[in-house]
C-alpha cells in the first residue's frame, strides 16, 4: 500500500489506568470481576449545552431511549461514584504519577490549569461526563524514525465498565472502574505510516510502564486517529492486541476510499481486523469547567520534587543488567516486574547479580510451580526478607550457590526458613574424598557422565556446582 499517495496521516491516543487510589474520591482502585452489592437505574436525556445546540452524538445516544443500571460496593465505592455526592479534591498521588509520565515525556507541566467535564454519552459516566484535565503538552518520544511530538498529556477518570447489553435497551455498568486514574497521552498526527503507528504505540507503552501503572488486558487502550487523502479524520477505539494495529488500519484505509458518504466518524476495533461504526464524531463544545472543583496549581517546587523521583526507563535498566553479567533471556525476566526486588538485592548483597537474578526469576517460578503455587501465593511467601536471609548465608559461605534451589524448594514447600536452611555443610575435603571413591569406581569417565552416580551416592542436597567443579578437577589429573 502507498500510504504517501493515499495522503495517510495518523495520530495516538493511549489510555493508560494508573495503580493508585480513585482520582477523585477515597474509594481504592480495585478491578473487581465478582456482581456488586448496589444497583441503581438511570435514563439518559439530550439536553441542549451551553451553546444552545443538542450535540449531534448525544441526539443519536438519546434517541434509542436506553436505561442504565449502575452496580456498585458497599466496600470500594462510594456515592462519588453515583454522583450523589460532589468530588474530592483531586489525588495527591495520582497527580505525582501522571507527572512522572509527563516528565518521562519531555513536556512542558501546566503550572495553572483547570479541572474540566467533557460530555459523556454512552451511560458509561453516571454524572454524564468525565472529568479530564490537561496536565502537560510539547513533549517528544524518541523512535527509530525520529522523535514523535506528544501535543497533550491529561489525567482523567476511567468510566464505568460495561458488563451486559439487553437488545440496545437496558445497559449495565459496574463501578469497580469508574474514577480510576488515567494518563491520557495523545501524539500529534505525524504519523505517516502504520509502522509508525505500532512503534511509537509500544515505545509510548514502555515508557508509561516504568511508572506506577496497572498491568493486564484493558489497564491501557490505544486509539488512532487517522485520516486519509478526501476522508476527513476517522478514530478507532478499542485495540485490544497491539499485534492488530497495522492490520487493521490497512482494513480502514481501503474502507475509506470504497466509502461513498465520507464522514468523520469514531468506529471501534473487532479482533478480525475491520471496525464497525460507533457513533458521528462528536462536536467541539462537549468540555466545560468542573464547577465542583478549584482551580489546579502545580508549583516550580512541585515539579523539581517529581523529577527527583523519576523512575529508570527499560532501556537503561536493560544496559546495566547486561553489564553485571545477566543472559538478555534473564534480563527480560527481570524486567517483568522484578526490578524493585532484584536491585534492592543487589545493593545489599556480596554475591552474584546473576545467581540473585536466576533465584528470584527462574528458580523461584520453578519450584513453586512443582509444588502447585500460584503466583501470587509465591510472591506472598518470597518476600525480600527471604531472599535477605537466603543470600545473607551465601555470602558469609554457610551456604553454596548450588544449594540455594534446594533451600528454596524446601521452604516452598511449607518448611520453615530456618529449617530449610538447615542443609548439611559438606566440607570440601569430605566432597571430594567422596568423590574420588566414586571416580574411581567407574574411571574413565567425563565429568558430567559422573553427576548421576554422585546424585544417587549422595543425595540431592549436596552442592552440584562445587561437586561439578571437583569433578572437573579429579578427571583433568
Ligand atoms: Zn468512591
Amino acid at each position: 500500500m502507498d500510504y504517501t499517495r493515499l495522503g495517510f496521516k495518523a495520530g495516538l491516543e493511549i489510555h493508560q489506568q494508573l495503580d493508585t487510589g480513585k482520582l477523585f474520591c477515597g474509594c481504592p482502585g480495585y478491578l473487581r470481576q465478582d456482581v456488586g452489592d448496589v444497583q441503581v437505574m438511570r435514563k439518559l436525556h439530550a439536553i441542549a449545552g451551553e451553546t444552545g445546540e443538542v450535540d449531534a452524538a448525544v441526539r443519536h445516544e438519546a434517541g434509542l431511549e436506553k436505561s442504565f443500571v449502575y452496580e456498585g460496593y458497599r466496600d470500594s465505592t462510594c456515592l462519588i461514584e453515583l454522583d450523589e455526592e460532589p468530588p474530592h479534591l483531586i489525588s495527591q498521588e495520582a497527580l505525582d504519577e501522571a507527572l512522572r509520565v509527563a516528565l518521562l515525556l519531555n513536556c512542558e507541566v501546566y503550572q495553572h490549569t483547570q479541572i474540566m467535564r467533557k460530555l459523556v454519552i454512552d451511560g458509561s459516566n453516571t454524572s454524564g461526563f468525565q472529568r479530564t484535565v490537561l496536565l502537560a503538552r510539547n513533549g517528544w518520544v524518541e523512535t527509530s524514525f525520529g522523535k514523535v511530538p506528544i501535543d497533550t498529556l491529561c489525567l482523567e477518570e476511567d468510566s464505568a465498565r460495561l458488563v451486559s447489553e439487553k437488545s440496545g435497551k437496558e445497559v449495565v455498568y459496574r463501578l469497580d472502574r469508574l474514577g480510576i486514574p488515567l494518563v491520557e497521552i495523545a501524539t500529534a498526527p505525524t504519523l505517516v505510516n502504520p509502522a509508525q503507528v505500532r512503534e511509537t504505540a509500544l515505545k509510548l507503552g514502555e515508557i508509561v510502564r516504568a511508572c506506577r501503572v496497572k498491568r493486564g488486558i484493558g489497564t491501557i487502550r490505544q486509539d488512532v486517529n487517522m485520516s486519509s487523502t478526501g476522508h476527513p479524520r476517522v478514530e478507532i477505539k478499542g485495540f485490544q492486541d497491539m499485534g492488530m494495529l497495522e492490520g487493521t488500519i490497512q482494513m480502514e484505509l481501503i474502507r475509506q476510499q470504497h466509502e461513498s458518504d465520507k464522514q468523520s466518524q469514531v468506529r471501534q476495533a473487532l479482533p478480525d481486523g475491520t471496525t464497525k461504526f460507533l457513533r458521528p464524531m462528536p462536536g467541539k463544545a462537549r468540555m466545560y469547567p468542573e464547577t465542583d472543583l478549584p482551580l489546579l496549581f502545580i508549583s516550580l517546587e512541585h515539579i523539581n520534587r517529581i523529577k527527583k523521583t523519576l523512575p529508570r526507563l527499560q532501556q537503561d535498566i536493560t544496559q546495566d543488567l547486561l553489564k553485571q553479567g545477566l543472559s538478555s533471556e534473564l534480563v527480560g525476566l527481570v524486567l517483568d516486574g522484578f526490578v524493585p526486588l532484584y536491585t534492592a538485592l543487589v545493593k545489599r548483597h556480596v554475591v552474584s547479580p546473576v545467581l540473585i537474578a536466576k533465584m528470584i526469576t527462574l528458580w523461584t517460578r520453578e519450584v513453586g510451580t512443582k509444588a502447585g503455587k500460584t503466583f501470587d501465593e509465591l510472591t506472598s511467601v518470597c518476600t525480600e526478607e527471604v531472599y535477605d536471609m537466603i543470600l545473607e548465608r551465601v555470602a558469609s559461605g554457610k551456604l553454596g550457590e548450588g544449594q540455594v534451589k534446594g533451600v528454596l524448594s524446601a521452604f516452598i514447600s511449607g518448611k520453615s526458613l530456618e529449617d530449610a536452611l538447615q542443609v548439611e555443610q559438606v566440607d570440601d575435603n569430605r566432597l571430594e574424598q567422596d568423590l574420588r571413591a566414586i571416580v574411581a569406581e567407574k574411571p574413565g569417565l567425563r565429568a558430567n557422565a559422573y553427576m548421576g552416580l554422585v546424585l544417587a551416592k549422595l543425595g540431592s542436597g549436596v552442592d552440584k556446582r562445587k561437586a561439578m567443579e571437583l569433578l572437573q578437577k579429579i578427571v583433568s589429573t
